[in-house]
């Protein structure tokens, strides 16, 4: 099979080619025994699940590398993710913008694409499919080996149905809850490759979280976990949107930030007008942000304590000053996290708009993988394959 081959074919067959191809994804290049230890299967049985994967061009086998030692034995020759052989859309449809990627099989953004929304009258889906057209037209290879498109949806943001996505685009469309698809980025292709339990933390103007457990990303029985915006970490204390006192977003959303730093200063500061104030030393707005920093750790070691994740990593949105929450998260984790969890590792990076498209892309990517591997399950079976555990 050509890589100009039509698309009505999948590369995974079964679950031991999404095994084999799964493990080169995350863990590649690795040699055909490195896939088997991984796996438990057979190395025959890597053999054979790997030979459709190169002939349709998904995975390549790179020049044996001879022992280096002695120079002898059997050369191996690790495979490879051929990444331009498919590449998928991803768009996230906030409240006022969408931002849209396209990433390769890697999960490596190759293009992106910005377009407001609002004020033109035009449907999101029509917008969706315009800033799709954009991102593909950019390049042949893209418009013929694209055939996925992951949606992500802020809270802010109107419901759209997938079928009408899919109608206008052309793509098989896939909806995901924004902090989901980065966890399962993450999960794939970043801090959580072989983290199990992993939770993603996302800071900005919106706080929430993604848990992996036992592979699977939990979405719990009301379709509410991760609601870590929601965490009390307070008896009382600032009113939040969802009615109550008292809850993590309350104390560190950015809306909740800003409103604070205006109650201070008695001014109207923007997001970054109030972290420039911080930055420059001003005592008072230094104590919002120190205040959110330490519900935020206070969250987080409610998140250590009970499910106690091997990795946790925070993302923060372009606004979310991380800078100024870091010391007082580090602080209070460290104090409140119990025993060993203590010693859990904690990632704080920044997370910029086409970061959750690209988690839109992740998650149309995801979808090479009918029977998993990202629920960590396999013909209804738990996997045993450890990569994603
Ligand atoms: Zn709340």
């Amino acid at each position: 099979m050509s890589h100009s081959a039509p698309f009505a074919w999948s590369p995974v067959g079964g679950p031991a080619a999404a095994a084999v191809l799964g493990v080169v994804l995350t863990r590649g290049p690795i040699s055909r025994v490195g896939i088997a230890r991984l796996t438990g299967l057979s190395s025959a049985a890597v053999t054979k699940a790997a030979r459709p994967l190169i002939e349709a061009g998904y995975l390549v086998e790179l020049p044996g590398v001879e022992h280096a030692a002695s120079g002898v034995g059997r050369p191996a020759s690790p495979l490879a993710v051929c990444a331009d052989r498919e590449f998928f859309a991803g768009v996230r449809i906030s409240g006022d913008e969408l931002v849209g990627v396209v990433t390769d099989l890697c999960a490596q953004i190759r293009n992106t694409a910005r377009r407001p929304l609002g004020g033109h009258g035009v449907p999101v889906v029509e917008e969706v499919a315009a800033l799709v057209g954009e991102l593909l037209g950019a390049s042949e290879e893209y418009r013929a080996r694209t055939r996925r498109l992951g949606v992500s949806v802020s809270g802010d943001a109107e419901p759209v149905p997938e079928a009408l996505l899919a109608g206008a685009t052309g793509l098989d469309v896939t909806l995901e809850n924004g902090v989901r698809a980065l966890t399962v980025a993450e999960q794939w292709f970043g801090e959580g490759v072989g983290a199990s339990p992993f939770a993603l933390v996302t800071l900005g103007a919106e706080v929430g979280c993604g848990l992996v457990v036992d592979g699977r990303l939990v979405t719990g029985a009301y379709g509410v976990a991760g609601e870590i915006g929601h965490l009390p970490v307070a008896d009382g204390g600032p009113r939040c949107r969802c009615g109550g006192r008292g809850c993590l977003a309350a104390y560190a959303s950015r809306e909740a930030i800003t409103a604070a730093c205006r109650a201070v200063t008695g001014r109207d500061v923007t997001p970054e007008a109030a972290a420039a104030l911080a930055r420059a030393g001003d005592e008072e707005v230094r104590a919002v942000f120190a205040r959110a920093g330490r519900a935020v750790g206070l969250a987080l070691a409610a998140v250590v304590n009970l499910v106690g994740p091997e990795r946790i990593v925070v993302a923060g949105d372009e606004a979310a000053a991380c800078d100024l929450l870091e010391h007082q998260i580090r602080e209070t984790l460290a104090a409140r996290a119990y025993g060993g969890a203590s010693q859990c590792p904690l990632v704080l990076r920044p997370l910029r708009p086409e970061g959750w498209a690209r988690g839109a892309a992740v998650v149309a990517l995801r979808g090479l993988f009918p029977d998993g591997p990202i629920d960590g399950r396999w013909n209804g079976r738990r996997s045993s394959f450890p990569f994603f555990r």
